[in-house]
């Protein structure tokens, strides 16, 4: 049966980003609806490190769902001996995303926001006045539409709005260990730097497993799974089953970037909102949330400006940050061995690192802090 429904507000997807900016509109008394492929609470291929920075965007707490609270990472390059970042304060809560998730989009229902999950929108088509948003059973008609539908999102595609997007390849297990095993690894996050090429491993510890991961840039991902299962061997964690197994792409921008047009925006990674350093995301799923609902609000209520302000905040506010991070992502890529050596001889570098996690900087202020490319080289020198 076709359905024709109306509404002021569609969101597609129930991720970090759908949620918060339902929860974000909610707030205003904005109710929206939520349309989601899968049903809640769903599993997401993620290594579910909530940054303090991005947890701090948020105005409740999100102790409640965090399965482990990190206060260490041990960085180590080409899995040699290990540079302890250490903090006294939490840098990173984890998460299982299925739950956290859903924690973020049970807020924005308390505020009002509808969810139909279950419900993968098919087809978008911009009309003069509203936009007719489809699935396999209803229409639905609204005064604009946003792309919150992840890396491959639909919106982005339909509207031809993908363009301009660099891809890393991602691939990861939830590795389930006995107890002693998991104890080793309470508040503490690894990251190698050098055994994946154009990338980086990881192990995230969750409450009953470890999220085991690697990616690296997606022309680069031949051996991806090979460097990975290196990695994975080399961890010496005795007898283990895994729960799950997965790949995914991270979408990070390029210039030009488009996130508005017409009667729709994009968020998060349907936008391509990924740090390209660290391959992190929630943070700019819902800061390009929080960044959208107050142009929506205007939108809706006819106040000054229009939908294309967002646009604008987007590229002002997160852009040019992820612009940097390239930057230094380029030659974290190309010169792991040095990275590592800088970060593990100069505490500087692990300050402003920390800083970062924490949201007390930015990569534009540490690149000044460092002296930009002339300061590294500097460094480089000294070692
Ligand atoms: C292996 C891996 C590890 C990662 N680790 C981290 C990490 O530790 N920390 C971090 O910050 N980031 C991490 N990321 C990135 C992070 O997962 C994303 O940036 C984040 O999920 C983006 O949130 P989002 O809301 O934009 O999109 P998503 O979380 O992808 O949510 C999109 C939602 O849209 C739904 N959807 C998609 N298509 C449709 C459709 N046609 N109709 C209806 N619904 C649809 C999906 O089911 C999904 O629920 C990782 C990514 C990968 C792949």
């Amino acid at each position: 049966m076709l359905l024709k429904q109306n509404y002021d507000v569609v969101v597609i997807g129930a991720g970090p980003a759908g949620a918060t900016l339902a929860y974000e509109l909610g707030k205003k008394g904005i109710g929206v609806l939520v349309l989601e492929k899968e049903k809640l609470p769903r599993y997401k291929c993620c290594a579910g490190g909530v940054t303090s920075k991005a947890a701090n965007l948020l105005d409740f707490d999100i102790s409640a769902v965090a399965e482990d609270v990190i206060c260490e990472v041990a960085f180590t390059f080409n899995l040699g001996n290990p540079f302890l970042g250490q903090h006294s304060e939490p840098l990173i809560y984890t998460v299982m995303r299925d739950v956290f998730d859903h924690f973020l989009m049970q807020r924005a229902q308390r505020l009002g926001a509808m969810l139909m999950d279950g419900k993968r929108v098919t087809q978008i088509q911009l009309g003069g006045d509203s936009v007719e948003i489809s699935t396999a059973d209803s229409t639905f008609r609204s005064r604009l539409v946003v792309g919150a539908d992840g890396a491959y999102s639909i919106v982005a595609r339909e509207l031809s709005m993908n363009r301009g997007i660099e891809y890393i390849t991602a691939i990861e297990s939830e590795i389930v260990v006995a107890e002693d095993d998991l104890a080793k690894w309470k508040s503490r996050v690894r990251i190698d730097l050098g055994v994946i090429p154009g990338g980086y491993a990881w192990v995230f510890p969750k409450r009953g497993q470890l999220s085991i991961g690697a990616g690296c840039r997606a022309s680069r991902a031949r051996h991806l799974n090979r460097n990975y299962q290196k990695f994975l061997n080399s961890l010496s964690i005795g007898n283990y089953t895994i729960a799950r197994s997965g790949s995914h792409l991270i979408p990070t921008c390029t210039e030009g970037r488009l996130v508005w047009q017409d009667r729709a925006l994009l968020l998060g990674d349907a936008a391509g909102l990924t740090d390209p350093l660290t391959g992190e995301g929630i943070y700019n799923a819902i800061r390009s949330a929080q960044l959208a609902a107050p142009v929506i609000e205007n939108y809706l209520t006819g106040a000054a400006g229009g939908l294309q302000d967002y646009q604008q905040i987007v590229d002002k506010k997160i852009i040019t940050e992820l612009r940097m991070a390239r930057t230094l992502a380029k030659y974290f890529i190309r010169f792991p061995r040095l990275v590592f050596r800088i970060l593990s001889k100069s505490d500087r570098v692990w300050r402003a690192e920390r800083k970062v996690i924490l949201g007390e900087t930015d990569y534009a202020a540490v690149n000044e802090e460092v002296g930009g490319l002339k300061g590294i080289l500097g460094q480089l020198l000294r070692l």
